[in-house]
C-alpha cells in the first residue's frame, strides 16, 4: 500500500478542528449583557445582586488588574430548542487557553447561588428548557503575570497595576450541544492521540488510521450534524478492542492542584476554590464515576466560611464517596524550610480539620509540587497515621532523572513510606494518547509494578476536571493499544499498588529537587517572618503550659490555634519559597508582624501571670538544653524550659578582651584586618586555627545572579563565575569593649546598598555572632557570607526538622554535582575526625559548601534580588544573625542553633516563685510542650532524638502525673506502646536515632 499517512492525519486535524470542534454549538443565541463594575475589592453576592448595572457589549474591554465585573446575562430558550441540550458559553476573552492564573468567572442564578466556575478551557453552563435565562457572572480580571515570561511586571502588586482594562469579553450565548458531533469528537481525538502514539510498525496503528479515513468519508462537510452519527459508526469497531493482557493500569484521580497563593494574592484563592469546587461538584453530578481528590485543609475552611452552599455540596460529594479529601496537612506547604514542629502542625490541623468535618481521616500525604521534600517526611507522615506519600516535582530535575516512580521512601529514623511519583511528571494531566503513552513508556517499575496515579484536571483556576476528559476516559477504560484507565481514589491506588509490589525499591534520604535551589534565599523577610514565629509559638506554649498548670492562666486555646494556622499557611509552597507577586509576600510580612505581636502579648501575659509583681528578674528559657551566658550585664545560668527567677552564676574565669582588630576571651582569639575581615579565629582550647590558610572569614561575595528562567525560584550555577568581594569597609569600630561582651562594628557600602555587621564574642563561649543589618538595593544579586574552614570534612551535617542529614562535599557524581545549593535549619556542620565547625544562623535557610585542597569552604546565602514574579523582591533592610562555632560537636551545633534562635527572655517578679522547669526531659531533645488539643488538660510532650544515636531518656514533671501515654501527633493512643511511671513520678524512655515521641501525660 502506498504510504499516505501523513494526507490523512493533515485531513483528520483540519475537519476535526474546524468543522467538527465549531459544529458541536450548531445554533446559537446571543444573550443581553449588563455590568456592574465593582469599585473596590469584591463583594459578596448579595451586594452584586442589588447593584446598579449599565449596558454592555461583547467585544467592549472590562477588567482593571485584579478588578471585578459582575456582569448580568439575560436572554430566551426558544421553544423550538425543547429537549435538546441547552448552555450558555462564555469567553470573558481568555489570553489564551492557558487554564489559570487569569481571568476566571463564577456563574450564579438569579438568586445568587453559585452554579459554576467558567474559565479557559470549561466556558459552558448548563441551561434548562425552554423560557427567559437570567445569569450572573463574577468576573475576576486576575493578570496574566507570567505572559511575557519571566520579565518583571508591574501587576503583581494593586498599587502599581494601574487601572488600563485588560479583557475584552468575546462570547456570551445560548446554544444547543450537538450530543451526537460532540461524541464523534471524542471519538476522533481519542484514537487519533492514541494512534499518533503507537509504532509505526504497530498494525494497529494503521487499523486505527484507516477506520478514522472511513469515519471522515461518512462525514458530510455540509451536514456535519446529519452525517455525524453515521462517521461514528465506523469508528465503533477500532474503539471496541479490548485493551492488552499486559497493559499497564492507570489511576485517573480527579484534582485541581490551586496554589494557595502565588501570582494571585490569597484573597483570589479564596474565589478560586468556590469557583473550581462549584464546577467539580456540578461534574461528579453527571458523571457518577467521577472522583476528585482534594488537599490542603485551608481551602475547604475558606470555602466554608465565603460559599457555605459549595461547602455543601463537597459534604455530599464526600458522603457519595465521590470527593476524596486527600494530604492531610494545613496547606500544601514547602517540603524543606518549615520547622520540625511545623511540619508536625501541618499534619495535625490538616487531618483533625477532616476529621471534624467529614469523619475522614486522610491515609496519605499529597504534595505534587512543592520544591524538593526532607528526610523527615516519611516518620512525621507515619507518625500521624499516613501510610502513602505522593509527588511528581522531582521529575524537574534539571540533570539526573529519579530512578523509581513507586517505591519505599525511607527517613533519617529508618522510617519507611510507600512512595508513588506518577510517570505522567504532571500534576494537571488531561488523559490524552501523548500523556498516558509517556506514563507507560517512562514508568520505571515495569516488571515489578503494573499500575501507576494520573492525577488529572486543570488546577489554579483553571476550573479543575472537564466532562472532556471523563469522556476521553470512557473511552480508554480497556482500550487495546492504550493502557488501561480507571477511576479511583488514591487510597484504592495506593493499596493495589503496595499489594502487587511490596518489595518495592527503597530509597533513603532527602528527595532533593535539581531546580528552584533560590528558594531557600529568595524574599527574606518572609523567611526570617517563619523562623521569627515558629519560635515564638514555641516559647508562647511552653510559657502558657506552664501557667495554665501552676493555675495561673487560661490556656488561650483559640488564639494559639489561630496564630498556628496563619504560621502554616505561610508555609504554602509559593510563599515560604519565596515565588510569589508582590501583593503575597507585603502581605506575609504584615501577617509575621501581626502574628509576632500577639505571640509576644500571650507570652508577656503568661509570664507575668507566673512572676506575679516585684523587682526580683525573672527568666524565661524555652531552649531545652541548659544554657550559662551573658544577659542584662551579668552572668547566668538557666535549666532548659525554664520560667523562674533569674539564677546568677559564677562568672567565668575569663573576661573578654578587645581591641581595635581583636576579641578574646580565653576560648577563642578573633582577628580582624583592615577590611573588617576575619583573618584569624583561633580555638584557644583546642590550640588551632579555624580558618583556612592564607583566607579570611565572613568574607561578603557579591555574585551576578540571573538565572535562565525562574528568577525568584532558582539559582544556577553559573552564579559563582561573576561575583565582586566586598573587601572596603567605611569604618571599623570596637563597639563593646567587655569584660562580659566585647563587638567589632564593620559598615560597607556597595552599589545602592549598605551593611552593618557586629562581630561580637560573650565571656564563656566559643559563638562568635556576626549580627547583621543590610539595607539592600540591588537587582539580581546574590549575597553570600563565605567561611574558608581548615577542616577537612568530607560531608556536612545539616540541621533539617527533627535532625539532620549529611551531604557529602565531594561532586564525583552528577546527583552531588547537582546539590551547589542546599539548605539547613538552624545549623550546618563541618568536621574531620576530632574536631568540628559549626554555623549557626538565625534566618537563613541557603547555604552552599564547596573544597578547596584540605579547606572546607561554607558560604551563607544571605540575600537575592530576584525580579520577577516580584519586581521589587527582598528590596529594603534586613536583619540576621549567623555564628560560627569552633570546636563545635553535633550537640554543640544543636544547643547553639536553639540558643541563638530563642534568646532568654527576662522580666521583674515577685521573689517567690517555683525554681524548676514544668518538665525536664534528659537524653533526649524537647521539641513541644503544650496542652493536648482535646482541652482534657493533659500535657503533650514531643521529644526527639537529635544527634543520631540511641539513648535513654529521663523525663520528670514538676507536677502531679496520673499517667502517661505515647500518643501520635494528633495525641491519639499509638497501639503497642506504653510507659511506665516509675514511683518517683519520673518515667524512662528509649529513644532510637532521630525518633519523634509524643508523650501524653495525664494531670493527677
Ligand atoms: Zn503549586
Amino acid at each position: 500500500m502506498h504510504d499516505d499517512r501523513k494526507l490523512v492525519e493533515e485531513r483528520l486535524n483540519r475537519v476535526l478542528t474546524q468543522r467538527i470542534m465549531p459544529a458541536v454549538h450548531a445554533e446559537r443565541i446571543p444573550l443581553d449583557l449588563r455590568v456592574w463594575q465593582v469599585p473596590g475589592e469584591p463583594v459578596p453576592v448579595a451586594q452584586a445582586l442589588s447593584a446598579e448595572y449599565e449596558p454592555f457589549q461583547v467585544g467592549q474591554q472590562w477588567g482593571r488588574p485584579w478588578g471585578t465585573c459582575w456582569f448580568r446575562a439575560a436572554g430566551e430558550v426558544p421553544q423550538r430548542w425543547a429537549g435538546q441540550r441547552v448552555e450558555a458559553v462564555f469567553d470573558l476573552g481568555w489570553v489564551s487557553d492557558w487554564p489559570g492564573g487569569q481571568a476566571e468567572g463564577l456563574v450564579y442564578d438569579p438568586a445568587g447561588h453559585p452554579i459554576k466556575g467558567i474559565a479557559p478551557r470549561n466556558q459552558h453552563v448548563p441551561i434548562g428548557g425552554p423560557g427567559p435565562v437570567t445569569l450572573l457572572i463574577e468576573a475576576a480580571a486576575n493578570p496574566d503575570i507570567l505572559h511575557n515570561g519571566f520579565v518583571p511586571t508591574p501587576l503583581g502588586d494593586l498599587a502599581t497595576a494601574g487601572d488600563e482594562p485588560l479583557y475584552r469579553l468575546a462570547r456570551a450565548e445560548l446554544a444547543v450541544l450537538d450530543e451526537e458531533v460532540w461524541h464523534l469528537g471524542h471519538d476522533i481525538e481519542v484514537l487519533r492521540g492514541l494512534m499518533l502514539e503507537l509504532a509505526v510498525t504497530d498494525p494497529r496503528r494503521h487499523e486505527i488510521l484507516r477506520a478514522l479515513e472511513r469515519a471522515l468519508d461518512a462525514l458530510s462537510l455540509d451536514d456535519v450534524a446529519g452525517t455525524a452519527a453515521a462517521a461514528r459508526a465506523r469508528l465503533a469497531e477500532v474503539l471496541s478492542r479490548p485493551a492488552h493482557a499486559s497493559a499497564h493500569t492507570v489511576s485517573a484521580v480527579g484534582h485541581a492542584h490551586i496554589d494557595s497563593a502565588w501570582l494571585w494574592p490569597l484573597r483570589e484563592t479564596i474565589r478560586k476554590t468556590a469557583r473550581t469546587f462549584a464546577n467539580v461538584t456540578a461534574l461528579a453530578a453527571d458523571y457518577p464515576e467521577f472522583i476528585f481528590a482534594c488537599s490542603q485543609a485551608q481551602q475547604y475552611a475558606w470555602v466554608k466560611e465565603h460559599s457555605p452552599e459549595v461547602f455543601q455540596r463537597i459534604q455530599a460529594a464526600v458522603k457519595s464517596g465521590q470527593w476524596q479529601a486527600v494530604g492531610g496537612m494545613w496547606v500544601e506547604a514547602d517540603g524543606n524550610l518549615p520547622g520540625g514542629e511545623a511540619l508536625a502542625r501541618q499534619l495535625v490541623h490538616g487531618k483533625r480539620f477532616f476529621l471534624d468535618e467529614f469523619g475522614v481521616d486522610c491515609r496519605g500525604v499529597w504534595l505534587p509540587d512543592s520544591f524538593g521534600y526532607t528526610a523527615a517526611y516519611p516518620q512525621l507522615a507515619r507518625l500521624a497515621g499516613m501510610d502513602w506519600f505522593l509527588t511528581q516535582k522531582i521529575s524537574w530535575n534539571q540533570t539526573n532523572k529519579f530512578p523509581h516512580h513507586t517505591f519505599w521512601w525511607e527517613g533519617i529514623d529508618g522510617t519507611r513510606i510507600f512512595t508513588h511519583f506518577p510517570p505522567a511528571d504532571t500534576y494537571v494531566g488531561e488523559i490524552t494518547g501523548a500523556e498516558l503513552a509517556h506514563t507507560v513508556r517512562n514508568y520505571a517499575e515495569k516488571g515489578g509494578g503494573t499500575r501507576s496515579l494520573l492525577p488529572f484536571g486543570f488546577g489554579d483556576g483553571g476550573g479543575g476536571p472537564t466532562r472532556e476528559m471523563l469522556e476521553r476516559s470512557r473511552r480508554v477504560r480497556d482500550l487495546e493499544g492504550s493502557p488501561r484507565v480507571v477511576i479511583e481514589t488514591p487510597d484504592d491506588f495506593f493499596a493495589a499498588a503496595r499489594a502487587e509490589y511490596p518489595d518495592a525499591p527503597v530509597w533513603s534520604g532527602e528527595l532533593y529537587l535539581e531546580l528552584h535551589r533560590g528558594t531557600f534565599t529568595s524574599q527574606a523577610r518572609t523567611k526570617a517572618g517563619n523562623r521569627r514565629t515558629e519560635h515564638l509559638l514555641r516559647v508562647a506554649e511552653l510559657a502558657c503550659t506552664t501557667a495554665a498548670v501552676r493555675g495561673r492562666f487560661d490556656y488561650p486555646y483559640e488564639r494559639l490555634d489561630r496564630l498556628w494556622k496563619t504560621v502554616l499557611l505561610n508555609q504554602f509552597h509559593d510563599i515560604l519559597p519565596g515565588s510569589s507577586i508582590a501583593w503575597v509576600h507585603h502581605e506575609a510580612e504584615a501577617e509575621y508582624a501581626r502574628v509576632t505581636a500577639e505571640l509576644e502579648e500571650i507570652i508577656d501575659a503568661a509570664t507575668a501571670a507566673l512572676a506575679g509583681s516585684g523587682d526580683t528578674p525573672w527568666v524565661l528559657n524555652a531552649s531545652p538544653l541548659p544554657r550559662t551566658e551573658v544577659l542584662d550585664g551579668a552572668f547566668v545560668r538557666v535549666d532548659p524550659s525554664y520560667v523562674g527567677p533569674l539564677v546568677p552564676a559564677d562568672p567565668p574565669a575569663e573576661e573578654v578582651r578587645a581591641g581595635a582588630r581583636y576579641l578574646d576571651n580565653g576560648l577563642v582569639r578573633v582577628e580582624i584586618d583592615d577590611d573588617g575581615l576575619i583573618t584569624s579565629i583561633i580555638d584557644l582550647a583546642a590550640g588551632r586555627e579555624v580558618l583556612a590558610p592564607g583566607r579570611r572569614g565572613n568574607l561578603l561575595r557579591l555574585h551576578a545572579d540571573l538565572p535562565n528562567e525562574w528568577d525568584a525560584w532558582d539559582v544556577d550555577r553559573h552564579y559563582r563565575h561573576q561575583y565582586t568581594d566586598l573587601t572596603a569597609a567605611e569604618s571599623i569600630v570596637l563597639a563593646e569593649a567587655g569584660p562580659l561582651a566585647a563587638a567589632i562594628r564593620v559598615e560597607r557600602a556597595f552599589g545602592d546598598s549598605r551593611i552593618v555587621q557586629t562581630i561580637r564574642v560573650r565571656a564563656g563561649s566559643r559563638r562568635i555572632d556576626v549580627r547583621t543589618e543590610v539595607d539592600w538595593h540591588e537587582t539580581e544579586k546574590f549575597l553570600k557570607a563565605v567561611f574558608p574552614l581548615d577542616v577537612h570534612a568530607d560531608r556536612t551535617a545539616a540541621e533539617i526538622q527533627f535532625g539532620h542529614v549529611f551531604r557529602p562535599t565531594h561532586t564525583n557524581t552528577s546527583w552531588e554535582a547537582a546539590r551547589f545549593e542546599v539548605y539547613c535549619h538552624r545549623w550546618l556542620h563541618a568536621a574531620e575526625h576530632g574536631y568540628g565547625v559549626a554555623l549557626i544562623n538565625d534566618a537563613t535557610y541557603g547555604h552552599d559548601v564547596t573544597r578547596d585542597g584540605g579547606a572546607t569552604v561554607v558560604g551563607l546565602s544571605l540575600l537575592r534580588a530576584p525580579r520577577c514574579p516580584d519586581p521589587g523582591a527582598d528590596q529594603g533592610t534586613h536583619q540576621m544573625t549567623y555564628a560560627i562555632v569552633p570546636g563545635a560537636t553535633i550537640a554543640d551545633a544543636v544547643a547553639e542553633g536553639y540558643a541563638l534562635n530563642l534568646p532568654l527572655r527576662i522580666r521583674p517578679g515577685g521573689a517567690a516563685g517555683t525554681a524548676a522547669p514544668l518538665v525536664d526531659v534528659d537524653g533526649a531533645t524537647l521539641e513541644a510542650v503544650k496542652l493536648a488539643d482535646d482541652r482534657s488538660g493533659d500535657v503533650i510532650l514531643r521529644v526527639y532524638e537529635a544527634l543520631g544515636g540511641r539513648a535513654t531518656a529521663r523525663i520528670r514533671a514538676s507536677f502531679p502525673v496520673a499517667g502517661i501515654e505515647v500518643v501520635d501527633l494528633l495525641e491519639r493512643p499509638l497501639p503497642g506502646e506504653s510507659l511506665a511511671l516509675e514511683p518517683d513520678g519520673g518515667m524512662s524512655l528509649e529513644v532510637k536515632p532521630f525518633q519523634v515521641v509524643t508523650l501524653r501525660l495525664r494531670r493527677a
